[in-house]
């Protein structure tokens, strides 16, 4: 056992949840003058202290620009900015820090693959396969391809459980078929997608998968290469680290043959007016100065998950999850949204002639942060005939008594239309 691990696990190796709540400052105040419970961590996770102070020291001590200077500041922010990149590297099991490029979130990395991937592969007629499922980052940037070069979107429908149709996806694949986009983990619903299997069948047809891993990464384990994913996007700020960070894999074949994404510093070898020529990997898709200072802080976030491991993660999560759902047959009106058999720790739900929104405040004024509406995710709400849904996310610090608390506010809160 590491440190951490022995600071918040009990001798059966079991999570200790008061002690891993000490790691979390912002847990530790009221709102409208009750304990906060965060459930809203599908849409942000909160930051442990070593993350919070690894950004202090960071512009108390070590503050500069990175890769150029000659400085001592410098060289150490150089070596912190790329050690992180090797503990992400490490985390999703890439199989070089080459391979791995920094962003500023999950957006941007799949819209990094649009522009380039799609500038030198997509041609008119070709098609892209996406899912119903999907958050909005993982649709547009494929429609604005599609328009601008003559190709079609297709997209994979879900039964009502809130699983994709699979016999539906081995229909649309063919041999049009340049690339398939589908989230690893469903943020409105919680579904776990079979993406091994997925990958497989897109790759007999020659296209490229880029999996969308926002909602998976700090879940589950995630190996891009015992998956052959193509590409992985995923942000820091879900995986209790920094927001305005995300990384991109990307097989090194393909990095190397898709042309830059931004011009400017960073990326080139050499300018003249003539004719540019760009960095290598995975420096020429890093245009401008990055966000080194939370960078750096998410290598600290990138420990702190690896130090009480993702199985440990994972079956606190899976506990808390099982026991929402129990209790929640007591809430007269409950409509459960999305029930597949693989999910990450999500209760989306609505409750009987209230909407969605005015759960969420009512929930808050007892304290509780749910989040409310479409999630990002308006084609999926559609699809399920729902406006909207209430969403409490778990995290590793939420606890069994913060989700009674849950449960006995939204018994209180149906009583009153139900
Ligand atoms: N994809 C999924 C499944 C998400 O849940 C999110 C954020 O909620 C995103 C993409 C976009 O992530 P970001 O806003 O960090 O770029």
């Amino acid at each position: 056992m590491n440190d951490l691990e022995a600071a918040i696990k009990n001798n059966s190796g079991i999570l200790v949840e008061d002690k891993i709540r000490e790691f979390f400052p912002i847990l530790h105040q009221e709102v409208n003058g009750k304990p906060l419970a965060y459930f809203d961590n599908a849409a942000t996770t909160q930051k442990p202290i070593q993350v919070i102070e690894a950004l202090r020291k960071y512009y108390e001590l070590d503050n500069s620009n990175i890769h150029r200077g000659a400085h001592t500041l410098a060289s150490r922010s150089t070596d912190y900015f790329e050690n992180t990149r090797r503990l992400v590297k490490e985390f999703i099991n890439a199989p070089s820090s080459e391979e791995v490029i920094i962003t500023k979130g999950t957006t941007e990395s799949i819209n990094l693959v649009a522009s380039t991937f799609g500038r030198k592969f997509i041609a008119k007629g070709d098609e892209i396969i996406i899912s119903t499922l999907e958050h909005h980052s993982n649709i547009v940037p494929w429609q604005l391809l599609c328009e601008e070069k003559g190709a079609i979107l297709k997209v994979i429908p879900i039964h009502d459980t809130g699983e994709l149709d699979l016999v539906a996806y081995r229909q649309l694949l063919s041999e049009k078929t340049k690339l398939v986009a589908v989230v690893h983990a469903s943020n409105a619903l919680g579904t776990i997608n079979p993406i091994k299997e997925m990958i497989q069948q897109a790759h007999k047809y020659g296209a490229k998968f880029l999996m969308d891993g926002a909602q998976s990464t700090a879940h589950l384990d995630i190996d891009v290469q015992g998956l052959d994913c193509d590409f992985f996007a995923f942000s820091a700020h879900k995986v209790y680290g920094p927001t305005g960070v995300g990384f991109l894999y990307g097989k090194r074949e393909l990095l190397e043959a898709m042309p830059p994404y931004q011009g400017g510093g960073e990326m080139i070898k050499e300018v003249s007016f003539e004719k540019t020529t760009f960095n290598d990997l995975p420096y020429k898709f890093e245009a401008g100065t990055p966000n080194i200072g939370d960078v750096i802080a998410f290598g600290e976030a990138i420990k702190f998950v690896n130090n009480i491991g993702k199985e440990t993660i994972r079956n606190h999560e899976n506990h808390l999850l099982k026991h929402a759902v129990e209790r929640s047959a007591e809430i007269k009106g409950f409509i459960p949204i999305g029930t597949a058999k693989a999910k990450v720790s999500v209760l989306s739900f609505g409750i009987n002639n209230i909407h969605p929104f005015d759960v969420g405040l009512m929930l808050d004024a007892s304290g509780i942060a749910v989040r409310t509406g479409h999630h990002c995710t308006q084609p999926l709400m559609d699809r399920l005939q729902v406006e909207g849904t209430v969403r409490a996310s778990f995290a590793v610090y939420n606890t069994i008594e913060e989700i009674d608390r849950l449960i006995e506010s939204l018994k209180r809160i149906s009583k009153r239309k139900n």
